[in-house]
């Protein structure tokens, strides 16, 4: 017997996801359409929503549905610090701490050659670009303490400090392979006050 066409295009759809190989799809497949059909619509809506809405902030690079985000649209913070991390949930376990008055700039991923993402696939240009307003005066660098987030703050580092920017790197009370996310607030603000010049 063969498997109807459109159950075969959701298995496939379904494998865009990180992680999900042919035989989770389909379980997922069959979940949504024979467990959850409400569930399966108000995902369809919500994917085809988002992407319809969604769009990369101007100055940080975060998802907004605006042209610049709420963030960057607060005159208040400090237009002298510039905070670089690496995905939008580091961007809010940050701003968490309370610790940091600055702005942001969401790289939207890592350096990971083995992946093949390259300095393009994460927005090099549009940081530097950021970082050179004329008005930031140093860079933290706050990208995860795995190999991937170390290489990618090293290599950033390079790249600001020949534009002559002050460069910085939170500390490392964090533990080593740690992922901001899932570290408390009051061990990330002490990163942050413990920063240290790159
Ligand atoms: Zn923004």
């Amino acid at each position: 017997m063969k498997t109807p066409s459109s159950l075969n295009h959701l298995v496939d759809a379904l494998r865009v996801l990180p992680g999900v190989g042919p035989k989770s799809a389909q379980r997922m497949a069959y979940h949504l359409l024979q467990r959850d059909q409400p569930g399966a619509a108000a995902l369809a809506h919500a994917l085809a929503d988002a992407l319809a809405r969604l769009q990369h902030c101007q100055r940080c690079n975060t998802f907004t549905e605006q042209d610049l985000c709420e963030l960057c649209s607060d005159p208040s913070r400090d237009a002298h610090q510039l905070c670089v991390v690496e995905m939008p949930a580091d961007l809010l376990r940050m701003e968490q701490t309370l610790a940091f008055k600055g702005y942001y700039f969401v790289l939207m991923g890592r350096l990971s050659p083995l992946d093949g993402i390259g300095p393009s696939d994460i927005h090099f240009d549009k940081l530097l670009a950021r970082a050179q307003d004329g008005i930031v005066e140093e860079v933290i660098l706050s990208t995860n303490f795995t190999v991937e987030g170390e290489a990618t703050a090293h290599y950033l580092a390079e790249l600001l400090r020949a534009q002559g920017l002050k460069v910085s790197r939170i500390a490392r009370g964090l533990p080593s392979g740690g992922e901001l996310e899932h570290v408390d607030s009051s061990t990330l603000a002490q990163a942050l006050i413990e920063r240290r010049s790159l």
